[in-house]
């Protein structure tokens, strides 16, 4: 099992590595972050122990069952699934450094809301669904930058950048108008100056599209699948538009 995982890292970051040569890109400005549903504490613990920092679950149960065993391994949280309003409180409580799923004005006005009462920030990422499919979640590109103005007037959130799940298809350049949509939509954020907006940030591509991820532009790739293995959950199970699962 450890000997697995250390050889799927290895193999990752060959590839991402050989992803940057490519595209004249600096190693060092893509960071790999584990996707970590339905992967147990002591599989991710190899992780952690070997040279990685960045880990992240798209469900709030799972986040909180983990939590006791990995909270004495340093490494930073993200959060990356639907995040229901109601979930909020224990997103902070469980030391979420970045909710990368901002995908809708009221959950920015709650999570500021909760954050000034506990007298915290947090760094989010708005989530866009570059794909156009109803199955997965994030703001309509059309709506993206409107959703920037407004959740910057929120003091408390600190807004980094921009995310996506691209299109699941074995055509890349179909999958590469999605990372397109996102990168372009962050120029035009940059060149709108708007205040208390951070735009460094784009996490996009997963185990199978990394490299055409990182060819436009990315500087976060979340990869699950080719470090831990297969899943037994269908991903449906996590992306689900009626949220009936979350
Ligand atoms: C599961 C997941 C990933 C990683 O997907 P893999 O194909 O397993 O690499 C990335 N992003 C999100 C939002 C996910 O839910």
């Amino acid at each position: 099992m450890k000997e697995d995982i250390l050889h799927n890292l290895e193999i990752i970051n060959q590839r991402i590595k050989n992803a940057c040569e490519k595209s004249g890109r600096d190693v060092n400005d893509v960071k790999l972050l584990l996707a970590t549903k339905t992967v147990s504490p002591d599989r991710i613990k190899i992780a952690l122990e070997n040279g990685q920092t960045l880990i992240a679950e798209n469900k709030v149960q799972e986040l909180k069952d983990k939590f006791d065993d990995l909270k004495d391994i340093p490494h930073e949280n993200h959060f990356i699934g639907h995040l229901q309003t109601n979930k909020i409180k224990d997103i902070l409580k469980y030391d979420v450094r970045c909710v990368q799923s901002l995908d809708r004005l009221d959950l920015a006005e709650k999570l500021h809301q909760r954050l000034l009462s506990e007298g915290k920030t947090i760094d989010v990422l708005i989530q866009v669904n570059t794909s156009n499919e109803e199955s997965k979640f994030g703001i309509h590109p059309d709506f993206a930058i409107d959703l920037v103005k407004k959740a910057a007037e929120f003091e408390t959130l600190k807004i980094k950048g921009l995310m996506t799940i691209g299109l699941f298809s074995a055509e890349t350049e179909k999958v590469r108008a999605c990372f397109k949509i996102l990168k372009n939509l962050q120029q035009e954020i940059i060149q709108q100056n708007i205040p208390n907006v951070g735009m460094k940030e784009l996490s996009m591509g997963m185990s199978g599209d990394l490299e055409t991820a990182i060819e436009e532009g990315a500087t976060i790739v979340r990869v699950g699948t080719a470090v831990f293995g297969a899943r037994n959950y269908p991903d449906s199970y996590y992306w689900d538009e009626t949220g009936k699962n979350s």
